[in-house]
């Protein structure tokens, strides 16, 4: 059961992640390996594109993406709704780790800013550390917002809601 304290506070601005950048080094994430970045360095690469909470299949040996998501997932801001309590409350809900994001077959998005820079990207400039905003993510149309996905309560057979999207 979810009580309702359980639920992200519906006047959270994410902008708020970005209001103290000055307390971190410029570009940390240029200058240290993932594996150094301290809890809220790492928290800070996240940019909030909601893709990580699609539900996926793995269909030998390779993941299938589907256009269905996670109950709890706000579809407009992208934004985890219970948060804190994610894996309490979702046995499957996976945490972002190093181990994660290294994990095989790859199962985050292309434009994951961890699978990024593990494998020699840099962000891209509408990540919003670069950007200075959260909102560039859906700006540039790199996050699930706006687009057609389906919650996993409507859903019965997830093959059916394959989809094949480039930035998967
Ligand atoms: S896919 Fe990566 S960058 Fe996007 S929300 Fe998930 S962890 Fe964050
Ligand atoms: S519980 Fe996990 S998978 Fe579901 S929306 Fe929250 S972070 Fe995403």
């Amino acid at each position: 059961m979810i009580n309702k304290q359980d639920w992200i506070d519906e006047d959270y601005d994410p902008q708020t992640r970005y209001s103290d950048l000055a307390k971190f080094e410029p570009e940390f994430w240029k200058k240290k390996p993932l594996e150094s970045l301290s809890k809220e360095e790492w928290e800070l690469l996240c940019d909030g594109c909601g893709k990580c909470c699609l539900n996926k299949l793995e269909i030998r040996g390779k993941i299938k993406f589907t256009n269905t998501v996670c109950r709890f997932l706000d579809c407009n801001s992208c934004l985890c709704k219970i948060y804190e309590h994610r894996f309490e409350k979702v046995p499957d809900c996976r945490d972002i780790t190093i181990e994660a994001v290294r994990e095989k077959p790859r199962w985050l998005p292309k434009t994951c800013a961890y699978w990024l820079l593990d494998n020699g990207y840099d962000l891209p400039s509408w990540h919003p550390l670069i950007s200075g905003k959260a909102s560039s993510v859906h700006q540039s149309q790199n996050s699930l917002k706006g687009r057609t996905v389906i919650s996993e309560t409507e859903v019965r057979d997830y093959e059916d809601y394959i989809v094949d999207w480039p930035d998967l």
